[in-house]
């Protein structure tokens, strides 16, 4: 499959091309299909694999298409930790430079104050670590009722991080109708369990 054939804008083609790529990766031919449809998705995948493309690719193709809402983000996408938030910030700003969209990167360990005046001007993608999205939004910084694409990403690694009562917490706080993506290395049981209670059929994509 080229990535011609699967679906992107123009200009996200224009963006992958200049990346470099020429073929998806399995995950991504088998996930970028299914998100641009809204599906629930699990993915089955490990670091390298090119997962990380197959959700920033087809959510910017949501988001350019859907239409903004004032300083409300439009999409959430969950990372275990800082460094994987500010990689996934890179490649959202490498695939997303021929559109107008605005993200802010919630991490810890740095001051709020530049986050929180990011969160007032408006963005449309939130990239974020658990415990300072909800530090935030107990802060009342954050309004997550116009988050209607959710990303999970490394589950597991989240688990072992004691971070699944905070992700359950944030679920619970967007829309109920939602579209919810959830990558994870392996399924423990505890996985399974967040998936069954906040992924509605799901389709599963191993690779
Ligand atoms: P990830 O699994 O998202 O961490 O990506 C692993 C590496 O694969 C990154 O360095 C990407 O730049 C690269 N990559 C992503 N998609 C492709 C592709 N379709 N073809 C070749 N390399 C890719």
């Amino acid at each position: 499959m080229k990535f011609a054939d699967i679906g992107l804008s123009d200009e996200l083609l224009r963006a992958v091309t200049e990346a470099g790529y020429d073929e998806p990766t399995p995950i991504q031919a088998g996930a970028i299909p299914s998100v641009l449809m809204m599906r629930d998705m699990i993915g089955i995948a490990q670091t390298g694999t090119g997962k990380t493309a197959s959700f920033v690719l087809p959510m910017i193709d949501i988001l350019a298409h859907g239409r903004a809402r004032a300083r409300m983000p439009r999409s959430l996408i969950l990372e275990p930790t800082r460094e994987l938030a500010a990689q996934v910030a890179e490649n959202f700003e490498k695939y997303g430079k021929y559109h107008k969209l605005s993200m802010a990167l919630l991490i810890g360990g740095v001051q709020m104050g530049d986050q929180v005046k990011a969160l007032e001007k408006g963005v449309d993608v939130l990239i974020a670590t658990p415990g300072r999205l909800m530090d935030l939004f107990e802060r009342g910084k954050i309004l997550l009722t116009g988050c209607n694409l959710l990303v999970i990403d490394e589950a597991d690694r989240m688990l072992d991080m004691g971070f699944i009562p905070d992700i359950e917490n944030i679920c619970t706080k967007l829309p109920a109708n939602r579209q919810t993506l959830l990558f994870s290395a392996t399924m423990p049981p505890p996985i399974k369990k967040l998936a069954d209670k906040f992924l509605s059929n799901p389709k599963t994509i191993e690779v």
